[in-house]
């Protein structure tokens, strides 16, 4: 009895030491949950509006797997509908701490864009509510939140750490600068002991440019949360190479994102051992797609919205689960 009760106390403290992460399917939109191991929660985005609550309700399900009854921090990227629209639903369901944004919309001319905005505003209002730039931190206990980028601005001094000249900037290709949201999105690097992971919301192409050109700001990771649901005005080789993953986790839809040209440069970054996919891309193909046992909905028609779970350690060690067939992986530092 002495002996199981040590281990169960062993046990708990090791669960107790675990972020876990739910990279959620919100078909092609984003919605990701992190429990640090204070057990403090934080969410980034929140999917899409409407579809019977169908993105609360997924977002409900991964924190009662995660055992958290709430959001203390929710952070909202950006004002698209896929990120913010399903706000005013979350907040319907689950008690909300602190909203984190980039401020005002930049789409003000945009009527699908204010269309999300101005229920989102409303839901704001009712809750502490902080715009952050860059430089500033998200306060989850237990991890360190850093915002690397936020309304358009970008860190101007690298992450500790970081700094490193990126020899691939010499081969940039420009693409014209978007004016719009996707640009004006908060991304973060958030680190617990010695695991980095990159969630750049969906930065778009010359604003990734920034943080990784003519000196990697951001220095490596260990898992890349797919920027813009690997589409391919974003991610290129000089910011996704240089972070150096070892795991990417893909949150496309079987539509959105998933592109060729960006699951490509994912496939070939130097230190990648896996990508993760939530839907098979029809993009993609036989020829662009990872294995089955990846891929958390390989199949539209019959799609029960899994999601990629990841429990991770200060370490720096990580397992990556589908929940759709709990086919598992461990990652060693
Ligand atoms: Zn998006």
């Amino acid at each position: 009895m002495r002996i199981l009760r040590v281990l169960l106390a062993a046990a708990s403290a090791l669960s107790a030491q675990t972020l876990h992460i739910y990279a959620i399917d919100v078909e092609g939109g984003k919605s990701t949950l992190y429990v640090s191991p204070s057990g403090e929660s934080m969410l980034v985005d929140t999917g899409y509006a409407g579809k019977d609550n169908r993105d609360a309700n997924r977002i409900a399900a991964a924190a009662a797997a995660a055992g958290v009854k709430r959001v203390d921090y929710l952070v909202i990227t950006h004002y698209h509908g896929d990120h913010a629209g399903g706000v005013p639903q979350l907040a319907a369901k689950m008690p909300i701490g602190r909203i984190y944004d980039h401020g005002d919309n930049f789409e003000k001319t945009n009527v699908k864009t204010q269309a999300v905005f101005e229920p989102y505003e409303k839901v704001r209002e009712r809750y502490p509510h902080q715009t952050v730039k860059p430089g500033d931190t998200i306060p989850i206990k237990g991890l360190r939140v850093d915002v690397v980028a936020s309304a358009g601005d970008s860190i101007t001094k690298p992450l500790s750490g970081a700094g490193q000249p990126n020899p691939l900037c010499a081969s940039y290709d420009a693409l014209p600068p978007d004016p719009g949201e996707n640009a004006h999105s908060i991304g973060m690097i958030i680190t617990l002991g010695n695991l980095r992971i990159s969630d750049l919301g969906d930065l778009f192409w010359d604003k990734e440019y920034e943080l990784a050109c003519p000196v990697n700001k951001l220095g490596t990771v260990d898992i890349y949360m797919t920027t813009h649901h690997g589409t391919a005005t974003s991610g290129s080789p000089q910011m996704v190479h240089a972070l150096h993953p070892k795991v990417a986790i893909m949150n496309n839809g079987a539509d959105k994102g998933g592109s060729i040209k960006e699951w490509t440069t994912i496939e070939n970054s130097p230190a990648l051992e896996d990508l993760w996919q939530l839907h098979y891309s029809n993009e993609g193909g036989k020829q662009h797609n990872v294995a089955e046992k990846f891929i958390a909905n390989p199949s539209a028609e019959d799609d029960h919205g899994y999601a990629i779970e990841i429990m991770a350690h200060a370490d720096g060690s990580f397992t990556v689960r589908n929940d759709r067939n709990q086919f598992e992986k461990t990652y060693q530092k």
